[in-house]
């Protein structure tokens, strides 16, 4: 079958990768479609490291083809789009609502594939750029057949992200005011997240004045090409301040942007190493700096709940794909995303 390899040097589209049969707990997904985002490319380009021979993508969504013993959620047939949370069940913090903290989520990456019977990595325990993928049912969330997959195949990164810190995380509520740094595919979300959430005035940030039309569209009430103009808008500040872009600088300007009680979330990725300074004074303004994993999502509640808010219109997926691209054609979707030319591309089986 075809798929998406990056062997430590170079990617390529090959077309004799192996799967096995799913195991006890697992699912056998056969993938239509599946999302290019940043972290596949910070896989190839060494920011984000990952053990190789490795079978990329980590959103998709498909068709169930076969399920293990055990699995009685899904069957064959089932559409299902795919989160990459392999978290356990069973642990404290999967007991008590947190999934994205389970710690037995992030460890050694399985093996389930191989090309000429040497094995090859699972890229964020999904790999959704391949004809066909094995994950833990957990992963596996069924959705409504009239979701188009192309459609579909976002919600396992950038919506569950970006939505999820809204509702989740920061817990927006009615009438509060919002900005948004940054309006990539996670800072779209965001700004959709807190429409739905019933924020006032949501002001979008982007250097790029090109994005605006899009912001809008997502739920901005404003936009801005600098924060310089945010407290012409909100005088006493913001009561959330998302952080989307993983910049030092715009880290304080978030906080420094924060109303009494306001709160900054940190959705985008600084090099691990890098510091941020911040004003300790001004905190005691009961404001907080909240990280965010994956949303603070549970997967199994939140896909089918944002599958019907998009069935209702309130949240959108077709407007966020810009091009659908055959998997053949992986080399032109990266260089139209590395040009800033698609929202998200999306590669189809
Ligand atoms: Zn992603
Ligand atoms: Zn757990």
């Amino acid at each position: 079958m075809r798929g998406v390899v990056f062997d430590g040097k170079q990617v390529r589209v090959v077309d004799d990768l192996e799967v096995r049969a799913p195991g006890a707990g697992e699912v056998l997904v056969g993938i239509a479609a599946a999302g290019l985002c940043h972290s596949d490319l910070s896989v190839v380009d060494g920011t984000i490291p990952f053990p190789v021979p490795v079978v990329l993508g980590h959103e998709g969504a498909g068709v169930v083809e076969a399920v293990g013993p055990g699995v009685t959620h899904v069957a064959p047939g089932d559409h299902v789009a795919l989160s990459t949370l392999a978290n356990c069940g069973a642990c404290p913090d999967c007991d008590r609502g947190r999934p994205t903290m389970c710690r037995k989520a992030i460890g050694m990456p399985g093996q389930p594939f191989s090309r000429d019977g040497r094995p090859l990595y699972q890229f964020a325990s999904n790999s959704s750029f391949a004809e066909r993928t094995v994950v833990k049912a957990v992963q596996a969330v069924k959705i409504p057949e009239d979701i188009p997959l192309t459609s579909a195949a976002l919600m396992g990164c950038g919506v569950l992200t970006g939505v999820g810190a809204v509702l989740n995380r920061a817990k927006v509520g009615r009438g509060e005011t919002v900005v948004v740094i940054g309006t990539g595919g996670i800072g779209l979300n965001v700004l959709q997240g807190a429409r739905i959430a019933g924020a006032l005035t949501i002001v979008a940030v982007d250097t790029n004045p090109e994005k605006e039309t899009v912001a809008r569209q997502f739920g901005a009430s404003h936009f801005l090409t600098s924060t310089d103009g945010v407290r012409e808008i909100l005088p006493t500040g913001a009561d959330h301040v998302f952080e989307c872009v993983g910049h030092t600088g715009l880290v304080r300007t978030a906080i420094d942007l924060l109303d009494r009680h306001g709160q900054a979330i940190l959705l985008g990725m600084t090099a691990p190493k890098a510091e941020a300074g911040f004003l300790p004074a001004a905190m005691f303004l009961d404001k907080s700096i909240l990280g965010c994993r994956y949303g603070s999502s549970r997967p199994q509640r939140d896909i089918p709940l944002y599958a019907e808010l998009y069935r209702s219109g309130r949240l959108l997926l077709d407007e966020l794909v810009t091009t659908t691209y055959p998997v053949e054609e992986f080399a032109r979707a990266v260089e139209d995303a590395e040009a800033g030319k698609v929202a998200r591309g999306v590669l189809t089986f």
